[in-house]
């Protein structure tokens, strides 16, 4: 019910997904309030608030701007500081691709487990939805509704054997995140790298960070790590876009064939669609679960 940091930094470093540039990223405590806040220490420690007025653009990753400086794929990130509780933290990052590490959210989570959570003074206060309110784009949807908790249910559905039909739901209460959302890796398809990589995207990808498809099967000679892998990642990267709201939600998230566009398009919509919600203080939402 209080606003949380970690206890101690922590540091990872390797390359960039899209870029392939190496890059350093620290992520240290914040005082409360303070929100997640981007710095680029190789550039004075220029400033960057995640949040959704600083996205800019989101085909295949989530890229943040402010004044000509870019942070780009801090979906992964954010979704890990998200869903497991961090209210405030400064990430450091020197250069500006957020490293991709196993594609997954899990060496956060992992790191951020071994230094610990500090729960700080100040009350959290929660983004309680009170009406409904859902984004359609051809077959893809993505709707909040009413709760006094914060859930996700996905569900995907891909023409490909390994896939198919999946759907995952998920309390984000607890260690929920960090067991059953945070290890699913990042995926593709083989048939797509050529066409990526001409227009300077996946450039850092490999088997060792992300699963590749083949038509039939995966081209990774290690096997998935939940046999649904592919529709919690999605889950994994819906919450890092939903983070950039930068408060907790009371809700309940429904999403059908989303993706990243879809993703912030609904944070910035439903931020300004104040009648489907209120602000609601820690004291309330303990009355209301009474
Ligand atoms: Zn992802």
């Amino acid at each position: 019910m209080h606003q949380q940091t970690l206890r101690h930094p922590v540091e990872f470093s390797g390359i960039g997904l899209h870029t392939g540039e190496h890059a350093t990223v620290r992520i240290l405590p914040a005082p409360a309030n303070k929100g997640i806040v981007f710095r680029r220490v190789d550039l004075d420690n220029f400033e960057l608030l995640a949040d959704v007025g600083s996205v800019a653009r989101v085909s295949y990753a989530t890229t943040l701007m402010s004044r000509g400086v870019w942070i780009s794929t801090v979906e992964h990130l954010l979704s890990a500081l998200y869903g497991i509780g961090i209210d405030n933290a400064y990430i450091e990052l020197d250069n500006f691709e957020v490293p991709i590490l196993d594609g997954s959210a899990l060496p956060y989570t992992e790191a951020i487990a071994r230094v610990g959570v500090v729960t700080q003074r100040a009350p959290r206060r929660y983004i309680r939805i009170t009406k409904p309110f859902v984004l359609k784009e051809g077959e893809k949807t993505l709707g909040i509704y009413p709760s006094d908790t914060f859930s996700i249910q996905y569900a995907i559905d891909f023409p490909h054997p390994l896939i198919g039909k999946q759907s995952v739901e998920v309390q984000l209460t607890g260690s929920n995140y960090a067991t059953s959302i945070a290890p699913a890796r990042t995926f593709g398809f083989y048939h797509d790298v050529e066409k990526l990589q001409a227009g300077g995207l996946i450039r850092g990808g490999s088997l060792e960070n992300a699963i590749v498809l083949t038509e039939t099967g995966i081209v990774n000679d290690t096997s998935l790590r939940f046999a649904d892998e592919f529709v919690r990642h999605k889950t994994l990267d819906l919450l890092g876009d939903f983070a950039l709201i930068g408060q907790p939600v009371l809700g309940s998230l429904i999403a059908n064939r989303a993706g990243h566009a879809l993703h912030t398009r609904f944070v910035a919509e439903l931020l300004e669609s104040t009648s489907h919600w209120i602000i609601a203080s820690t004291a309330e939402v303990v009355s209301s679960a009474r």
